[in-house]
């Protein structure tokens, strides 16, 4: 076991050498994504996307960059050769996800970026790397919604672009008014305020703001969907999406899967869950 592992380690650093190789050369996909240098000893680097604004998961700090998909991403960079000092952090908003990707403003994204079908006719996925489900944040005092089938006449909000949103509109659009904006953050103020009475997306996300926010909202917990976290890349790149599948794969083996999950999202009540299966591939 542990002699495979190490050839395997090994194979990983030689191939994403070369795919970094090809990268940095004859790339003409513009924007400032992909690696430095190309001469010769420059100094690889990637360009990754992730979420600013979501507690636990990928922030934007005065300390720099937080979360477990940052940790997730830090893994999967160094497992290609690539320094976390050499890595540009990416905002990547849920509805821009696609176009980054397929813009070539980012290598890949790491961003609570669920695999979905209509997703994949556009860009491609390593992974999954985790299972969050979809829920319900409310204000502390809220008795009313207990789940899904209590949103009769309720203001939900969520952000334009995700599954969550999407997910609304398709099962729930009799019964609740969705307001769309552009992050989570943003709904945060409207729960805060009292214009919308819930958030609706991935408990993971849901749990982050909540512990970010003490005593002001409180998790329903009643999750109505399975969300499969992807890494995100672009469509045929396919020596990439096996280095991170196997970089994934690794992290999920040496334990810094588990010890990211308990540092990033502990505070907010997860304990590390036995490892997805990698279906992408
Ligand atoms: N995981 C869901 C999605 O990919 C919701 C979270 C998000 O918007 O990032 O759309």
């Amino acid at each position: 076991m542990r002699f495979s592992r190490v050839l395997r380690a090994g194979a990983i650093v030689a191939a994403a050498s070369l795919a970094l190789a090809a990268c940095g050369t004859g790339s003409d996909d513009g924007g400032d994504s992909g690696s430095g240098g190309g001469d010769g000893g420059g100094t690889e680097s990637l360009t990754i996307g992730i979420k600013f604004d979501q507690p636990g998961l990928g922030q934007k700090t005065p300390n720099g960059y937080e979360g477990f998909d940052v940790d997730v991403a830090t893994y999967i960079a160094k497992e290609l050769g690539v320094d976390a000092a050499n890595i540009e952090w990416k905002e990547s908003p849920s509805a821009e996800r696609e176009n980054l990707i397929k813009n070539g403003d980012v290598d890949f994204v790491v961003a609570t970026y669920s695999i979905t079908d209509e997703r994949k006719q556009e860009v491609d996925f390593a992974g999954p790397y985790f299972v969050a489900h979809q829920d319900l944040l409310v204000r502390e005092a809220e008795t009313g919604i207990t789940g899904p089938d209590s949103l009769n006449g309720k203001k939900l909000c969520s952000v334009t672009g995700s599954t969550s949103a999407q997910r609304v509109k398709d099962e729930f659009a009799e019964q609740a008014q969705l307001q769309e904006y552009g992050g989570y953050s943003e709904c945060v103020s409207g729960l805060e305020s009292g214009a919308v009475d819930a958030i609706t997306t991935d408990n993971t996300i849901l749990a982050g703001l909540a512990a970010a926010n003490e005593g002001k909202f409180k998790l329903v917990g009643e999750g109505f969907s399975d969300e499969n976290y992807g890494v995100g890349l672009k469509k045929g790149e396919t020596q990439m999406r096996d280095d991170i599948n196997a970089a994934i794969q690794k992290m999920f083996d040496d334990g810094a899967w588990a010890a990211a999950i308990e540092k990033n999202l502990g505070p907010a009540g997860f304990e590390a869950p036995e490892p997805p299966e990698i279906t992408e591939k």
